[in-house]
């Protein structure tokens, strides 16, 4: 599994700006090189330049993947996640699609304390064509989040999402390893 330490994630950061000039799906933010995709590190140690490879493949979700994905859009009780790769038979694969997420919601003001726009989610297919996943069972839900007010990456604290830079507590519907995504995790199984 030593290539898995190299998948990365949106906000990941893959080097320092001093070690690496940033490359492909790259940005530099406080002297750090942040991931902007989710894929695979390549590093070229004669130019220095590291990037993010996001190959992607054209193979179907199938009925019990485990995806990873980003919140792109919220509908009345909805959320679509641009899925950027899946777990299937014990490897993760590069993918480039959608899924929905029924949002047990009496409407779309009421989402935040589940996910919210931009959110990192690991989800399961429940469905396909159209493709539906769900974050409520052990293992699944919100990855990564940010503050709803500041834009700050929200903190797990003490069973909490602390916001570091405004101070605001929030909630979603986390996975247990929130903040520190352990990829093919032990902990996909349902509860
Ligand atoms: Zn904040």
């Amino acid at each position: 599994m030593e290539q898995l330490k190299d998948i990365v994630f949106p906000g990941d950061i893959i080097a320092k700006e001093e070690e690496y000039v940033s490359g492909k799906n790259t940005q530099d933010i406080d002297g750090d090189v942040i991931s902007t995709a989710f894929g695979k590190v390549a590093r070229d140690d004669k130019s220095l330049i590291i990037s993010v490879n996001t190959t992607k493949q054209s193979i179907p979700l199938r009925k019990s993947d485990i995806v990873y994905g980003k919140v792109i859009k919220l509908l009345n009780k909805e959320a679509i996640v641009l899925v950027s790769g899946f777990i299937r038979e014990g490897k993760l694969i590069p993918a480039n699609t959608e899924t929905r997420i029924r949002l047990p919601i009496p409407n779309k003001t009421m989402y935040s304390h589940i996910l919210t726009l931009g959110d990192l989610v690991r989800a399961r297919i429940i469905s396909t064509r159209p493709s539906y996943s769900t974050i409520f069972e052990g293992g699944l839900g919100v990855l990564k989040s940010r503050c709803t007010v500041c834009r700050n990456e929200l903190t797990l604290e003490n069973g909490k999402l602390v916001c570091k830079n405004c101070g605001r507590v929030e909630q979603r519907k986390i996975a247990p390893d929130y903040g520190n995504i352990n990829i093919l995790g032990d902990n996909h199984e349902r509860s």
